[in-house]
């Protein structure tokens, strides 16, 4: 993929081009942020641009007969090592599996990954074996690109069997490049991760993605900014949402909300049991979208004239939660709703969770009032 094809993160896209045309290509670089932070899809767009015969000043070319494979994942300077199951398996096992997923989703999670390969309740690995053919197959010159690549994807499954790999790594071969893509550094191997180039890829901001859900699927600036505050700087999140259809319902949060401030029991009570329906996985982004809210009326309260994500109908519900609460209420509603969070992620009872929610905001709204 090309560059552009990756969103955001301008700043490392330009510091990679930049670093490739100066010649300063570090031979074993670590891209290391939290999940979907689009490390792997970066380390792709850069593996085709090292190879590319025709490199502009901002992307590769996309054109060339390197670009064409590197593009289709069939490159035969580019290789990749990922988990795999099997005692003595080899990434290239899999390959046409990893093809597809890859060039399906570039953004992908490991877990993901080993649903797909069917890897059910067993541990993905990088065995003895794959570490032996990633020996093998960098001791070749490059066949026809300018750069051998191994682009190790996880290297967190790395078990000491990747001590195999150190002198390779430390005295590589000329014109061999390492880019390893990992989300936490504490389970690399430390002999490893000290032989690399450290690149943080950190995680996306809400605007990138709210911008590219709006683009790229032609979405509501709304609809998408909810998209982003779910997703939390996770672009594979975002997708999920995107083609799962794990919007919140706002008609019911909307309900929800009315019945905490005009205090109606009854109704509360039968949306509570409503909501007790929707699964876990909505239930969190019901709760996390009430935190949103309550952000964005404390806002509206200290900053009336900001303009808010928010709307007419929200900003209206925003306005009448926002009157007489101080920021300590708010942060007393706040951790409510984090408790709850918390509380929905370890199997809790969503009917009793919701209740007991319910009451607790509104006891804080009836001790404003009641001032
Ligand atoms: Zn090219």
């Amino acid at each position: 993929m090309k560059f552009r094809d990756v969103i955001g993160h301008q700043v490392l896209k330009q510091h990679l081009i930049e670093s490739t045309l100066n010649g300063r290509v570090s031979h074993a670089q670590l891209f290391l942020g939290p999940l979907g932070n689009g490390g792997l899809a970066l380390a792709l767009a850069y593996a085709q641009f090292v190879n590319c015969t025709n490199q502009q000043g901002n992307d590769s070319c996309g054109q060339c007969a390197a670009c064409l494979k590197a593009a289709k994942m069939i490159h035969p300077d580019i290789h990749y090592t990922y988990p795999t199951v099997g005692a003595k398996a080899k990434s290239t096992d899999f390959a046409a599996a990893w093809r597809k997923a890859i060039l399906e989703n570039p953004y992908l999670n490991g877990f993901e990954w080993l649903q797909q390969i069917e890897a059910e309740n067993r541990q993905g690995n990088m065995t003895a074996e794959e570490c032996e053919s990633i020996i093998h197959k960098l001791s070749f010159k490059p066949f026809e690109g300018k750069y051998k690549v191994l682009i190790i994807w996880l290297p967190e499954y790395l078990s000491k069997e990747g001590n195999r790999l150190l002198k390779l790594i430390e005295e590589p071969p000329a014109s061999t490049l390492f880019i390893l893509v990992a989300h936490r550094a504490e389970k690399i191997l430390t002999t490893i991760r000290s032989r690399t180039q450290l690149l943080n890829v950190p995680r996306y901001p809400d605007e990138v993605i709210q911008e590219t859900v709006e683009t790229r699927f032609g979405w509501s600036a709304d609809k998408a900014k909810q998209v982003a505050i779910l997703a939390e700087g996770n672009y594979n999140r975002a997708l999920a949402i995107v083609n799962g259809q794990q919007q919140v319902d706002i008609a019911l949060f909307i309900r929800w909300m009315h019945s905490l401030l005009g205090q109606q029991i009854p109704q509360n009570v039968l949306l509570n049991e409503e909501i007790a329906t929707i699964g876990r996985e909505a239930q969190k982004n019901f709760l996390k979208y009430t935190l949103y809210f309550l952000r964005q009326s404390l806002n509206k309260s200290l900053f009336p004239d900001k303009v808010l994500g928010l709307t007419s109908q929200e900003l209206a519900l925003a306005t009448q939660l926002a009157e007489g609460l101080g920021i300590e209420q708010y942060e007393k509603m706040a951790s409510l709703l984090e408790d709850a969070i918390y509380h929905v992620e370890r199997n809790a009872n969503p009917k009793i969770l919701f209740l007991h929610l319910s009451v607790q905001l509104m006891e804080v709204r009836a001790y404003v009032r009641s001032r």
